[in-house]
């Protein structure tokens, strides 16, 4: 087996990159090591010895074939253009071609300065690296799109973030690292044509059959909302707060990308934030579908020069799609949503339901992750258990009848109803303080309460003995979560 490499975006799309060096680590160790993904990747790395495997993936040695590049990209961050971000702290190694013909990026994160730096290191520290390969694969295994994390190395350095890290590279495999951001960058920087190009390579590699629409930049806009539309829903259905949808963190293929400040919400409320720098709740949880909206307008923007020279009319309908947003993500949402509350069919007042029950559970500090577990058994008798878990029992009391009365009408059988539910609701996800005690060991030298947590994030739906303390919120009272982008 060999590296099978076939560099796309470097062969096609000059002027969106830089070409650049790898900064060797002085002492790569390997940390965490994704089996699984470097086989379906079909990656030579099965027989490599560790040494060799933390030299290959982290910069130390070029795997061949590899071309290095820092992709250039703007992006508005919290609501404002910075017209010149790019891979500060990242270099694209190139695309592997797997085994079933599907492309996938392969990118070195915290491998040192690129002409993308500004003022920064270039660098990434163990404990961010770890808890994006933690939640990364938390996420893969809950079905929802993601890139993932092949590996973690340390380098051997020190790095100053408020006190000195370990510092440490992570191996990231995308679909593609376009985003949203790299269209900002071609309209702003080239002009029209480097933006027709950049689509073009878009459509190819991520959405052929818009090539085929009318106006192909068009249904290349239609083709990333509905994939951003289906992604947003699915963080919402499990509680996941990304933190910082800035456009440069917003991918076209419709992956969840850059896990800095993110976090699964345990207590519900609609204006939960995790993030230290997200001050005014831009990146809420329930702004979420919101600023996904405003992040599709963004990319409609940069598109408009060449969706208009393809129809004149072209910004009225690229207009429209965008002013379809609400109800596209409300139908999306409300699948989601009738898969959790156990609804085969579909009535009229299911969305109500689905919109009460938020009101039900907001202020109320019931763990959002546990509580539709315990709504399956409720038809069994644990409508005590639901109760318990509201400040005010009376709040969640007319839901239930309500609940009750729907699924009493529904077309799926009430013996099939509790796993049904089950497998659409997780029992484990990456629980904030169980995800800092395992980074918190790790930057101690003690990797178990990652491997552990990792197992169990990486088999979310099926209950385990031994397991209930993975399944708890924070304990009531708990200082409140905070995450931070400085990674
Ligand atoms: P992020 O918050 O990870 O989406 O990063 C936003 C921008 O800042 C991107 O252009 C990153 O490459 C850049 N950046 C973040 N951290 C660093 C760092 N330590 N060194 C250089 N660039 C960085
Ligand atoms: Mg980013």
């Amino acid at each position: 087996m060999s590296w099978n490499f076939d560099n796309s975006y470097a062969r096609e799309l000059e002027g969106l990159y830089a070409p650049w060096q790898l900064d060797p680590p002085e002492d790569p160790q390997l940390l965490a090591f994704n089996r699984a993904l470097a086989d379906r990747l079909g990656l030579p790395l099965g027989e490599a010895s560790d040494d060799e495997r933390a030299r290959l993936l982290s910069g130390a040695a070029l795997p061949p074939g590899a071309e290095p590049i820092a992709l250039a990209y703007s992006g508005h961050q919290f609501g404002h253009f910075s017209p010149q971000l790019g891979d500060g702290r990242a270099l694209l190694l190139g695309e592997v071609i797997a085994p079933d013909g599907q492309r996938f990026d392969l990118q070195l994160k915290g491998s040192g300065r690129t002409p993308f730096s500004r003022n920064g290191d270039g660098k990434l520290v163990l404990g961010p690296a770890l808890r994006e390969y933690l939640v990364s694969e938390a996420m893969a295994a809950l079905g929802i799109r993601t890139t993932r994390a092949l590996s973690v190395v340390t380098t051997g350095e020190r790095v100053f973030r408020q006190g000195f890290h370990p510092g440490a590279v992570l191996l990231r495999v995308g679909a593609s690292h376009l985003r949203v951001g790299s269209f900002e960058y071609a309209v702003a920087h080239h002009g029209a044509e480097q933006v027709r190009k950049l689509a073009d390579y878009a459509i190819a590699r991520h959405y052929p059959a818009a090539a085929e629409a009318p106006n192909p930049y068009l249904a290349l806009l239609e083709s990333v909302m509905d994939a951003q539309i289906a992604l947003v829903a699915s963080w919402m259905h499990v509680g996941f707060i990304h933190g910082v949808m800035n456009t440069d963190n917003v991918t076209i293929s419709g992956e969840t990308i850059d896990f800095g400040p993110c976090a699964f919400m345990d207590r519900y409320s609609a204006e939960t934030v995790y993030s230290s720098i997200d001050e005014g709740g831009r990146y809420a949880y329930a702004n979420q579908p919101n600023i996904c909206r405003w992040n599709m307008a963004r990319l409609g923007s940069a598109l408009a020069p060449v969706i208009v020279e393809e129809d004149k009319d072209g910004i009225d309908a690229a207009n429209a799609l965008l002013g379809a947003f609400p109800s596209r993500y409300h139908a999306a949402w409300l699948a989601g949503m009738r898969r959790k509350l156990g609804l085969a069919g579909e009535q009229e007042g299911d969305l109500d339901l689905a919109a009460q029950l938020l009101m039900a559970m907001e202020g109320q500090q019931v763990d959002f992750t546990l509580f539709f577990r315990n709504l399956a058994r409720v038809p069994d008798g644990g409508r005590q258990e639901i109760a318990a878990m509201f400040g005010d029992p009376a709040r969640i009391a007319a839901w239930l009848d309500h609940w009750l009365e729907r699924i009493a009408t529904d077309e799926m059988p009430a013996s099939k109803r509790e796993a049904a539910m089950n497998a659409a609701n997780p029992l484990y996800v990456s629980r904030n303080q169980k995800v800092e005690e395992a980074l918190k060991a790790a930057e101690e030298g003690d990797m178990a309460p990652f491997e552990k947590l990792l197992d169990i994030v990486r088999n979310p739906f099926e209950e385990r003995a031994g397991l209930y303390d993975y399944t708890l919120p924070a304990p009531a009272g708990s200082p409140a979560y905070v995450t931070y982008c400085g990674t």
